[in-house]
């Protein structure tokens, strides 16, 4: 046998078995957002790598040591997305979008970051994205985190935690960085490599450490809360009172930097108690500055990330997740001359029928290996064209999952005669949707 060819180490695949889980999250995600107005887009996989250094940010672990960048055939620096709002931001400007235009836009898709694999940490990841673009909040801010704590109600996820924290202007940050900066360089003894290096770039990022070591450096530096603007502060006092009044509890984190540079004001997260070191299951905040950073005119703009592993992990942790569909009517064939009309009257049946799922047994077999077959399917209904029957202008019907005894039905009304045997094993209820 030849060699097997082994899959890339943190990029996995989603198989049949898992999928119904993922397609349940994703239709729950997309009505609800499209309920409140958000919009898809589509953006490439792939961007020229600047994109997201000048987006990102050079001092940042995602550009500094996670990006998949490679050179084109013709010899470019491109980047496999690692995250999903540059992309987007960059599109709303390509396509010329902006000019004071409001957008509410959600996207989904496999982002690439080369970190260390473990469970819930993965180098192919998927993201729900979300953003709006075009208001300064806080009243989308509130409505945006609101957003996601409906969605975790309607997915059956509970215990998540809201962190949130305002970032302030670029201005109030400079004057914080200033004191962070003394703080740090007075205990820089007790920093990890990383923190040394950070300290040089944005210190900011030291607060972002997950190295255990760090903790207590990082527990009694001094906060950028204390060093808001007056707006800034407004502006999360404001959400605050919003949050309660729809009755969304935070934790206000004054530690919370985020790991992407281009936030600033408001960025929270939602942080599940039971997955170690990857706890962050939604993260986001406001980007009032990247728009025109990225060459766009200046346009206020908050989003955030889902990831959908995590997420799917705690639907499936809370009991919700969704099995494979499985067919309405297996259909068993018996016969040269069946075997040659089955898939016409199958056909003619998919055609009558198009919200029954039919599977029409392939690749021959004996009466018993087809049986089987129709067992392992899970289909409640079993269909048997035989040369005997259909000499008489019949199809026999048996339930798989009850008692009854098999019937028949003629081949003329065998639509109606599905519906009847399908509301019977169902219960009298509707086929399966
Ligand atoms: P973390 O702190 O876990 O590294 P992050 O702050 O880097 O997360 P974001 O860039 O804000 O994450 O991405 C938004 C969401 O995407 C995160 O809250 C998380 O659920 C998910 N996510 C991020 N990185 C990964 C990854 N490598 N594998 C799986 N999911 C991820
Ligand atoms: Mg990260």
């Amino acid at each position: 046998m030849a060699e097997q060819i082994q899959p890339i180490r943190g990029m996995n695949d989603v198989l049949p078995s898992e999928i119904g889980t993922w397609q349940h999250f994703e239709a729950c995600t997309r009505e609800l957002l499209g309920a409140y107005g958000y919009e898809e887009i589509r953006v490439p996989v792939v961007e020229h790598t600047e994109l997201f250094k000048r987006a990102i940010g050079e001092h940042t672990d995602v550009v500094g040591k996670e990006m998949y960048t490679f050179a084109d055939r013709g010899g470019e620096s491109l980047t496999l997305r690692p995250e999903a709002t540059a992309g987007i931001v960059r599109a709303l400007i390509s396509n010329g979008l902006l000019r004071g235009q409001r957008h509410k836009l959600w996207c989904l898709g496999p982002m690439f970051r080369h970190e260390a694999p473990q469970a819930g940490r993965y180098r192919q990841f998927w993201q729900v994205d979300v953003e709006a673009v075009g208001c300064p909040g806080p009243d989308v801010d509130a409505e945006l985190i609101a957003l996601g704590a409906r969605l975790w109600g309607r997915l059956g996820i509970t215990g998540l935690k809201l962190q949130i924290n305002s970032l302030g202007t670029p201005d109030s940050r400079r004057a914080y960085r200033a004191r962070l900066l003394e703080y740090l360089r007075a205990h820089a003894a007790r920093l990890d490599a990383d923190s040394q290096r950070r300290l040089a770039g944005n210190p900011l990022r030291v607060l972002d450490s997950k190295h255990p070591d760090m903790q207590e450096v990082i527990r009694g530096a001094p906060l950028l809360t204390e060093h808001l603007d007056t707006e800034s502060r407004a502006h999360f006092e404001a959400l605050c009172a919003m949050l309660r009044a729809v009755g969304v509890s935070y934790e206000i984190n004054p530690r919370l930097v985020r790991g992407l540079d281009y936030y600033n004001r408001t960025v929270f997260e939602w942080i599940t108690p039971s997955t170690g070191a990857q706890n962050a299951v939604c993260s986001g905040g406001r980007y009032d500055g990247l728009i025109a950073q990225l060459g766009g005119e200046a346009t206020p703009a908050i989003g955030f990330a889902m990831g959908v592993e995590r997420l799917v992990a705690l639907v499936q942790a809370a009991g919700g997740t969704v099995p494979a569909p499985r067919p309405d009517v297996y259909v068993v064939v018996s016969g040269p001359q069946a075997e040659a009309q089955a898939l016409e009257l199958v056909e003619r049946l998919r055609s009558e029928r198009p919200r029954v799922r039919f599977e029409l047994n392939l690749g021959g077999g004996n009466f018993k290996a087809q049986f089987r077959r129709a067992d392992k399917s899970g289909a409640p209904l079993a269909l048997i064209i035989g040369d005997d029957e259909l000499a008489r202008g019949v199809v026999a019907m048996k339930p798989l999952r009850a008692e009854s005894g098999q019937s028949e039905c003629p081949i003329v009304r065998l639509a109606a005669g599905v519906d009847a045997a399908l509301a019977r094993v169902h219960g009298g209820g509707p086929a399966a949707p």
